[in-house]
C-alpha cells in the first residue's frame, strides 16, 4: 500500500510525456505467490524540446529483479529503483529498448488493482493506475503502445490464458507441466486498458457478422457450471454491436471479443481492449436467479463496456482530468441504447431519478466538483456520478442544442479526427462547433463549473395582447473552491399546453426561432415573449429533462394536475406528480417536526387515480408515477436542518395513503397483470411485473391483512426471482409475522449462490427499524459474508449506509460509528471500497444539529487515524472541509 503523502495533481500542470513507448512485449509467468513479469519496452523521446529528459517510470509496490538496456545489464549506479518509481537519470538521447523484470504476489493483492487472484482465477484491473503494480511503466493514458503478451502458467491451475487482441500462438512448455499463449493487440492503447486472465473457466461462444461482413467470435467466460446464465449477456452484446453500427456507424475491429466474469471486482466492469472483465453480478442471469432489474442492468453495462471500444479505447483520454470524455459520452450512448431497446420515457425517468438521487446530492455537498475537475489528490475518487451521469447530460444537451443531424455530424468528425489519439474535452466539443458552425465557448462552462444550476421561471398571459411572457432567471450556487459562477447555456425544451391538451404553436415576438421547441437560455435573466396565444396556456418546461437543472416554476396545484393528465411529454406528466408529491412531503415533514399530523392531498391522490385508470399508458410508466420521491430527494429539497426520521415518516404516510385511496384499482391491476405462461425477460413482460409488484407494495404499505397474505402467497408460488424478491421486500420491510419465515426460507433456498444471498443481505440492511443496525452487525459474522469481497460489502454495509437513510442516520450516531469503524478496518486491505463507503457521509452538513455534530465527530475520528490510504484521506478531508488534516 502506498504510504507517500497525497500529492495534488492539477490540470494546468499537464505536460506531454518526456518519453513515449512504441511497443510493449510482456512475458508473464503466472504463479499464485510469485508471478514473474518481464516487460520489454521500446522507448523514444517525446516532443518536449532538445535536452533528453530523465526516464521516470511509475511503480506501486514493485520489486525490481533485473534491468537491461539495449541488451546489456544496466549498472546499479545508473538507475534508482524504489517500490514506487524507477528512474534512469541519463538515458540515451535516442530510441532504445528496456527490459524490466519484476516479481509480484497476486494472492496478497487485496486492493484488487493490478494483477490479483479472484477465487482461483488470475485477473487484472488497471484503470486508473493499476498497471504500475504489474511493471514499471509511464502509467498515463497519453502513452499509447502496441502490446504483445505472452502468458505462461501451470496447465491444471490455469488451462485458459487470455489477454487483449488476437491470439497468435499457444502450446506446451516442453518438459514442464506448463503451457503458454501469445496475444497480440494491433491497436495502440494506454496501459490502463491492458488485461490478462488465467484460470479454469468455461466458455460460451457465439458469432457476429459486422456491417462490412467480417466474422467476429464472441466469447463469455464464466465459472464452470454457470454457462446457462450467459444467454442474456450474449444477446445484449449482439444487440449492442448492431446498434452501434446503425446509430453511430461504429464497427468492431478485432477478430474476437471476450468477456470474463469474476466474483471479486471493485467496479461494475472494465472495458479492456477486446477483453472486458466483469463483476459476475453484471453477466450472470437466469429467471430463477436474476430480477428484471438485474436483466436491465446487465444489458446496459454489457452495452456500455462494448461502446467504450470507440469512445474510450480507439479514442482515449489525454489525462485523467478528461475522464468524462470517455465516461460521460459512453453513459450517454448506453442510455440511448436502452431507450431504443425499451421505453424511452421510462428509461429517461429512471435516469433522471438516478441523477437527482446521486449527482444532485453530490453537487450540493462538500464533494461537489466539475464534470471535468481541475485538481485531484486521488483519481480513484473521481469515478463519480458527476463525471458519469452529469457528463452524459452534457453530451445530451449538445444533441438537444444542435439537433440530431448536426450532433451525428459532430460525432462522425470526432471519430475521423481523433481515432488512435488521446484527446481532450476541448477537442471533442470543437468537433461539434466545427460540424455545426456553432460557437460553443459558453457551453464549455458545463465542464468547468460545479453545482446544479437553479432556474426560476415565471410565466404570465396577457389576454389583450394575446401574448405569453416567460421570465427566466438562472443562478449556479457556490461550490467548494468556486464561490462565483458565470451563467450557463441551458437548452430549455418547452411547450405551451392549451386547454384541450394540445401544444400551441411557438412564435417568439422578437423573431427568434425556436428550433425543435428548445429555448436557449444563456443570460442571468431573460424574458421570452410568445405571440398569437389565444387563451391562457399551461407551460410545460424542461421537457424530457432537457437540462440537468433544478427548476422552480410558478405552477399552481391545478396546473400540475392538468399537466399530469394532459401533457404530451410523458416526462413532464411524471414530473408534475412528483412536484405535487414533493410539495406535500415537505409540508408534512415540517408538520411532523412541529409535533403535528400529516395532511392528505386529495388532489394528488385523484391525479394518481386518473393515471392508473388511463389504459393508454405503459404499465412501467404507471409504476413510476405511483412511486413518490425518495428520501434523499426530499432531504435535498428541504436543504438544511434535515431530520431523516420525519422524512421517512412523511413518505411512509404518503405511500400508505396511496395504498388506501387506490386500493380497488391496485388490486385490479394486480389480478389483471398476473402472467399465465412461464417467465419471459422481455421489456413488455418486465413492465407488467413492475406495475404488479408496485401495486402489491403499496397495498402492503397499508398493512391490510389481505395484502400481507397476498405478498406471502406470491413469495411462495413465484416461479421467478423478480416476483419472489418483490414479495420478500414487501414483507421484510414491515414488521409483520410473515417476515422471519420468508427471510429464513429465502436463505435456505439460495444459500449456495452468493449473488442471490447479496439480495438477502440488502433487504435486511434497509429495514427501517431500530434493530437493523444490530442485525447488520450480526450479519457481518454470517458465513456467507466476507469483507474481502466488494459485492458482499456493498450489498450489506453500503446499502445500509446509502439506502437506509433512517437507520444510518440514527439520532444516537451509532450508524455513523459503525460505518466509520468499517471504513477504518477495510482501508488497509481495499482503499477504493473503503473510500466509496465513507462518501455515505457526504451530506452531513445539512443534517439537524444533533446528528450533524455526531457525523462530524465520526468523520474527525477517521481524519485522526494513522496511515490512511490516499483514497480515504482525500474523501475525509474534502467531506470535512477542514484544513490541517492532510
Ligand atoms: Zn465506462
Amino acid at each position: 500500500m502506498r504510504t507517500e503523502e497525497t500529492r495534488p495533481v492539477r490540470l494546468e500542470d499537464y505536460r506531454p510525456p518526456d518519453w513515449l513507448v512504441e511497443t510493449v512485449e510482456l512475458d508473464v509467468s503466472l504463479d499464485p505467490k510469485a508471478t514473474r513479469v518481464r516487460a520489454a519496452l521500446t522507448l523514444r523521446p517525446g516532443a518536449n524540446g532538445a535536452a533528453p529528459a530523465p526516464l521516470v517510470l511509475d511503480g506501486d509496490g514493485l520489486v525490481l529483479k533485473s534491468l537491461v538496456l539495449d541488451g546489456a545489464e544496466l549498472p546499479a549506479e545508473q538507475y534508482v529503483a524504489s517500490a514506487d518509481r524507477l528512474t534512469i537519470a541519463q538515458p540515451p538521447p535516442r530510441a532504445f529498448r528496456l527490459e524490466i523484470e519484476t516479481e509480484i504476489d497476486p494472492s496478497a493483492n487485496t486492493q484488487l488493482m493490478g494483477l490479483y487472484r479472484s477465487g482461483r482465477i488470475y485477473c487484472t484491473q488497471c484503470e486508473a493506475e493499476g498497471f504500475r503494480r504489474i511493471t514499471y511503466f509511464p502509467d498515463r493514458p497519453d502513452v499509447m503502445a502496441v502490446y504483445t503478451t505472452r502468458i505462461e502458467a501451470d496447465k491444471t491451475d490455469a488451462p485458459v490464458l487470455l489477454a487483449n487482441g488476437n491470439m497468435t500462438e499457444a502450446g506446451d512448455v516442453p518438459g514442464t507441466g506448463r503451457h503458454f499463449a501469445v496475444w497480440h493487440d494491433p491497436f495502440r492503447k494506454p496501459s490502463y486498458l491492458f488485461a490478462l486472465v488465467g484460470g479454469t473457466l468455461a466458455c460460451v461462444e457465439d458469432r457476429f457478422c459486422t456491417m462490412s461482413g467480417r466474422d467476429v467470435v464472441l466469447r463469455i467466460y464464466v465459472e464452470p457450471g454457470k454457462e446457462d446464465r450467459c444467454v442474456h449477456a450474449m444477446d445484449s452484446l449482439k444487440r449492442a454491436m448492431r446498434w452501434d453500427e446503425t446509430v453511430f456507424g461504429r464497427e468492431y475491429d478485432l477478430d474476437i471479443f471476450m468477456i470474463v466474469a469474476v466474483s471479486d471486482f471493485n467496479m461494475g466492469a472494465m472495458e479492456n481492449k477486446g477483453l472486458n472483465i466483469f463483476n459476475d453480478k453484471y453477466v450472470l442471469a437466469s429467471p430463477e436467479t436474476a430480477t428484471d432489474g438485474d436483466y436491465d442492468r446487465i444489458e446496459a453495462i454489457i452495452a456500455h463496456e462494448y461502446f467504450h471500444n470507440w469512445t474510450g479505447n480507439r479514442i482515449t483520454c489525454r489525462d485523467w482530468f478528461q475522464l468524462c470524455l470517455k465516461e460521460g459520452l459512453t453513459v450517454f450512448r448506453d442510455q440511448e441504447f436502452s431507450a431504443d431497446e425499451r421505453s424511452r420515457a421510462v428509461e429517461r425517468i429512471g435516469n433522471v431519478r438516478g441523477l437527482r438521487a446521486h449527482q444532485f446530492v453530490e453537487d450540493a455537498g462538500p464533494l461537489a466538483h466539475p464534470v471535468r475537475p481541475a485538481l485531484y489528490h486521488e483519481i480513484n475518487n473521481f469515478y463519480t456520478a458527476t463525471v458519469y451521469e452529469k457528463g452524459a447530460e452534457v453530451v445530451r444537451m449538445l444533441k438537444t442544442l444542435l439537433g440530431p443531424e448536426k450532433f451525428r455530424n459532430g460525432m462522425d468528425l470526432y471519430f475521423a479526427r481523433h481515432d488512435g489519439e488521446a484527446a481532450t474535452v476541448e477537442q471533442f466539443v470543437q468537433c461539434f462547433a466545427d460540424a455545426s458552425g456553432t460557437d460553443l465557448g459558453q457551453f464549455m462552462r458545463w465542464y468547468s463549473q460545479a453545482g446544479t444550476p437553479e432556474v426560476v421561471a415565471a410565466g404570465r398571459y396577457d389576454p389583450r395582447a394575446k401574448t405569453y411572457r416567460l421570465e427566466v432567471h438562472q443562478n449556479v450556487p457556490p461550490t467548494p473552491g468556486q464561490p462565483n459562477k458565470e451563467p450557463m447555456v441551458i437548452p430549455l425544451a418547452l411547450g405551451l399546453v392549451g386547454r384541450d391538451g394540445r401544444d400551441l404553436p411557438l412564435a417568439l415576438a422578437d423573431g427568434r426561432v425556436l428550433e425543435r421547441g428548445v429555448l436557449t437560455v444563456s443570460k442571468p435573466s431573460e424574458t421570452f415573449e410568445f405571440t398569437d396565444i389565444g387563451a391562457a396556456p399551461v407551460p410545460s418546461l424542461n421537457r424530457g429533462f432537457s437540462a440537468p437543472i433544478k427548476l422552480v416554476a410558478n405552477l399552481t396545484a391545478d396546473d400540475l394536475r392538468f399537466l399530469a393528465a394532459r401533457d404530451s411529454d410523458p416526462f413532464n406528466r411524471w414530473q408534475a406528480v412528483q412536484t405535487l408529491a414533493t410539495r406535500l412531503l415537505v409540508d408534512n415533514v415540517a408538520a411532523l417536526r412541529a409535533g403535528g399530523m400529516v395532511r392528505k392531498d386529495l388532489g394528488l391522490l385523484d391525479a394518481l387515480a386518473a393515471i392508473v385508470a388511463d389504459g393508454s399508458l405503459d404499465p412501467d410508466f404507471m409504476a413510476l408515477v405511483l412511486t413518490p420521491p425518495g428520501e434523499a430527494d426530499i432531504a435535498r429539497e428541504i436543504g438544511r436542518d434535515v431530520d431523516p426520521d420525519a422524512i421517512f415518516s412523511a413518505r411512509a404516510a404518503l405511500r400508505a395513503a396511496i395504498g388506501e385511496h387506490l386500493a380497488g384499482a391496485l388490486f385490479d391491476h394486480y389480478r389483471r397483470l398476473s402472467e399465465a405462461g412461464p417467465y419471459r425477460p422481455d421489456p413488455a413482460s418486465a413492465a407488467r411485473r413492475t406495475l404488479r409488484n408496485t401495486c402489491l407494495d403499496l397495498l402492503v404499505a397499508t398493512r391490510r391483512p389481505d395484502a400481507v397474505s397476498l405478498a406471502a402467497r406470491q413469495y411462495q408460488v413465484a416461479d421467478n426471482m423478480t416476483d419472489r424478491t418483490a414479495a420478500l421486500a414487501a414483507l421484510s420491510l414491515r414488521d409483520v409475522p410473515e417476515r422471519a419465515a420468508a427471510l429464513d426460507d429465502f436463505y435456505a433456498r439460495y444459500r449456495d449462490d452468493p449473488l442471490i444471498i447479496d439480495k438477502w443481505f440488502s433487504l435486511q440492511a434497509i429495514i427501517p427499524e431500530p434493530t437493523t443496525l444490530d442485525r447488520v452487525k450480526a450479519l457481518t459474522a454470517h458465513p456467507a459474508f466476507s469483507f474481502a469481497n466488494p459485492n458482499r460489502v456493498r450489498s450489506l454495509i453500503s446499502v445500509f449506509a446509502m439506502g437506509n437513510q433512517k437507520e444510518f442516520n440514527r439520532a444516537d450516531g451509532l450508524g455513523y460509528d459503525f460505518v466509520v469503524e468499517t471504513v477504518l478496518a477495510l482501508d488497509p486491505k481495499n482503499p477504493q471500497v473503503a473510500a466509496r463507503l465513507l462518501s455515505a457521509l457526504k451530506s452531513w452538513r445539512v443534517l439537524e444539529p444533533r446528528r450533524r455534530a455526531l457525523a462530524q465527530a465520526a468523520l474527525r475520528r477517521v481524519a485522526a487515524a494513522s496511515a490512511l490510504s490516499p483514497d480515504v484521506n482525500d474523501i475525509v478531508v474534502r467531506t470535512l472541509g477542514e484544513s490541517g488534516t492532510a
